[in-house]
């Protein structure tokens, strides 16, 4: 959904060429691939002796910046501010009800306002539902709710959180994220550091593998021999017409020559966009005095990862200890809270300063 919005004067303008009496305002979130929207409706009663309800659009609004549901967090999502505006107006103007199933969170599988009476309450959090048809989830709880409930068993249960490697470029403090991949295979310099890794999954603990200058300079010029290799095969896009949709290029210099490379349908290409890539990046880290640190974990459990998040994202990187109880109350006790501190302490991830938890360097960089 590309960005749109409208406002309350367009709101009022339309309601009043329908004509009759607007009983409600509704906003009900919608989403496609590229995130969630709010859609909003007006319910008007016509007719004198028999009277009859018909919805009518009012207008969608899509603000973009959906970052998605990640861990733990839900972002706050800017339509709501909106609609909670334009409905709040309404509400004061027609003497109408503003009906928002969802206000703080996305949801598609509230009623509308004319199937309420088909609706349950979650159990959690008491929002409006009509209860899934899906065997595989359960009926008495919202999605959110049930992915949270999901989310509260893993950490009860320590369930294993290890995947994924981070790599980053460092120089005095400074640390430049070049990405994240489940495993370190999925790295395009991988194969030309394999013997910098080798052995490193196997400890327990977050494991930080450095490339200082000299392995810098040795992988510049592995990754040139192989791209001067792989360059020789280079022929220059060929892209089917019914293709064409799906296909971009990107222009790359290499060596003072440019090549065009398709992103898409064509291996070669994309091997050598990875190739040229890091080869630049590797020229920079060398050129700027910077080093290579790639962090493995291992022994990492779900609820390891959730009380480090949560400090350092709730609290900006420090908490008071009682907050972080609070936080897991009713999920793990507070002895299991204490102990999986002492374990992130132990591990280099976090600080203890007499009541309270800091996240330290190497406990950002893994989450
Ligand atoms: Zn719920």
């Amino acid at each position: 959904m590309k960005n749109t919005t409208f406002t309350y004067e367009e709101a009022v303008k339309k309601i009043d060429s329908i004509g009759g009496k607007p009983i409600v305002v509704e906003a009900q979130w919608d989403g496609d691939t590229q995130g969630w929207f709010l859609r909003m409706f007006v319910i008007v009663r016509t007719g004198i002796f028999k009277k009859t309800e018909s919805s009518h659009y009012l207008g969608t609004i899509s603000l973009g910046g959906d970052i998605g549901l990640f861990q733990g967090t839900i972002p706050p999502y800017s339509e709501v501010k909106v609609a909670q505006e334009i409905g709040g107006k309404l509400k004061d103007k027609y003497g109408l009800e503003f009906f928002f199933p969802s206000p703080n969170n996305p949801d598609d599988d509230c009623p509308r306002w004319t199937e309420r009476h088909r609706a349950i309450n979650c159990e959690n959090c008491n929002k409006l539902i009509i209860p899934t048809d899906s065997p595989y989830l359960p009926k008495e709880i919202c999605y959110n709710c049930h992915l949270i409930r999901k989310q509260n068993q893993r950490i009860i249960d320590e369930e294993p959180y290890d995947d994924g490697v981070d790599m980053y470029l460092n120089k005095n403090g400074e640390f430049q994220s070049l990405g994240f991949c489940s495993n370190f295979e999925s790295f395009k310099i991988a194969p030309f550091i394999k013997e910098k890794v080798e052995g490193v999954s196997n400890e327990e603990g977050i494991k930080i593998v450095t490339l200082p200058q000299d392995d810098i300079k040795k992988l510049i010029q592995d990754l040139e021999i192989e791209i001067d290799k792989q360059i020789l095969e280079y022929e220059e896009p060929k892209i089917e017409k019914r293709m064409s949709r799906f296909v971009t290029t990107q222009k790359m210099k290499y060596k003072e020559k440019e090549f065009e490379l398709m992103n898409r349908f064509n291996s070669h290409h994309e091997n050598l966009i990875g190739l040229i890539s890091s080869f630049d990046t590797a020229k920079r880290a060398f050129s700027e005095s910077f080093e290579y640190k790639i962090y493995f974990k291992k022994g990492i459990s779900h609820r390891d990862d959730s009380v480090l998040r949560f400090v350092n994202y709730s609290g900006k990187g420090k908490m008071k200890i009682d907050q972080i109880y609070e936080r897991f109350n009713g999920i793990i006790s507070t002895e299991e809270v204490d102990k999986t501190i002492s374990k992130l302490v132990k591990i280099g991830c976090m600080k203890l300063n007499d009541n309270e938890a800091e996240v330290t360097e190497i406990g950002k960089n893994i989450v």
